[in-house]
């Protein structure tokens, strides 16, 4: 039968964590009364350095429930790292479905996802059937990344955030990708094998408030658009070769102007491509830099998270024999 294990990364989620566990905890059950699941099958709480209650939270639920499993990271690695240190203890399941601590992803997909897992998915994605409960601007946003990735020429799920399944079979070929910066969602569809989606609707989160305010989401964005496609320097080079053939137009425009004794008017003529040149230079500048600084991380091959401590019960002392 198969074994299933649910990953959660939570981060500083004290005021929701007593309900997800109890969902959680819920949907578990009813799984295993209706042999979709093993009675070990578990779900994996991964505290990404907390500053608040949650790991001593996480300890309880243990204590009380071995098939609540616990992972501490030393200090907090950010959501994909804590996601991959999750993956990373869970394989032994037969599958694991990562979601987020705040039950904004409808836990009745989970068995829509088992089902297409029995069918011979070996990964399925959960897709946001819509975003109403999310603000206009996150929707306005998020649309416009979805754009500029395809732009790019990354495939990604659209609407798909970090809820989905993985078979124990694509997080062992999901183990090679070595990289330090971690863009699952992009990352995941390039494994190929049998995948697809199921549709759920979106709630708001339950308690406690975003891990991702702006400015560390439109860094996630930045992240995921470098990590994943290299076309942004080609934008640079191209731009690079535009701003060539115009300053050839412009030279044979001065000469022109040279020969024909109109000289002297020329302020703006080179004021403006002097602004213009020198943006241009820098942005491209940075923008090389920001993949310099990307080789930099990458070629250190520092760890990618740490584990502090690891809950993992006795199988025998799962569900069934609480
Ligand atoms: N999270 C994490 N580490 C971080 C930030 C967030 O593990 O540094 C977790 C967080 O606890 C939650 C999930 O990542 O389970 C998604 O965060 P959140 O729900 O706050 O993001 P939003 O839904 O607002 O985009
Ligand atoms: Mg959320």
């Amino acid at each position: 039968m198969t074994k299933l294990a649910i990953i959660i990364p939570c981060y500083n989620e004290e005021e929701v964590l007593p309900e997800t566990a109890l969902r959680i905890y819920q949907l578990l059950v009813q799984l295993i009364n209706r042999h979709m699941i093993s009675a070990d099958s578990y779900a994996l709480f991964v505290d990404d350095g907390s500053k608040d209650r949650t790991w001593s939270m996480i300890e309880d639920l243990h204590h009380k429930n071995a098939a609540f499993r616990g992972l501490k990271l030393s200090r907090n690695f950010g959501h994909q790292n804590a996601l991959l240190a999750g993956l990373s203890h869970a394989d032994d399941a037969h599958v694991m479905i990562s979601i987020d601590a705040d039950l904004q992803d409808d836990l009745s997909a989970i068995e829509k996802m088992l089902a297409a897992y029995e069918r011979g998915y070996e990964i399925v994605y959960g897709v946001r059937e819509d975003r109403s409960t999310d603000s206009w601007f996150k929707r306005a946003t998020a649309l416009g990344f979805y754009k500029l990735l395809s732009m790019m020429g990354t495939e990604s799920v659209y609407n798909h955030a970090d809820y989905r399944l993985l078979s124990q079979k694509a997080f062992a070929a999901f183990r090679d990708f070595k990289e330090v910066n971690l863009y699952l969602r992009g990352m995941i569809p390039m494994l190929g094998f049998k995948q697809t989606a199921v549709y759920y609707k979106r709630d708001i989160r339950k308690a406690g408030t975003s891990k991702y305010p702006l400015a560390k989401m439109l860094s996630f964005a930045w992240d995921g658009l470098t990590s994943l496609s290299s076309r942004p320097l080609r934008f640079v080079t191209v731009t690079g070769g535009v701003v060539f053939l115009l300053s050839i137009g412009m030279s044979i425009y001065a000469l022109i102007s040279y020969l024909s004794d109109a000289t002297i008017h020329g302020w703006a003529s080179t004021v403006l491509p002097m602004y213009f040149l020198g943006g241009i230079q820098l942005f491209c500048i940075g923008l090389i830099g920001e993949y310099v600084g990307k080789i930099y991380r990458e070629v250190k091959q520092r760890p990618r998270f740490i584990i502090e401590e690891h809950l993992k019960g006795d199988p025998f002392e799962a569900i069934e024999h609480r």
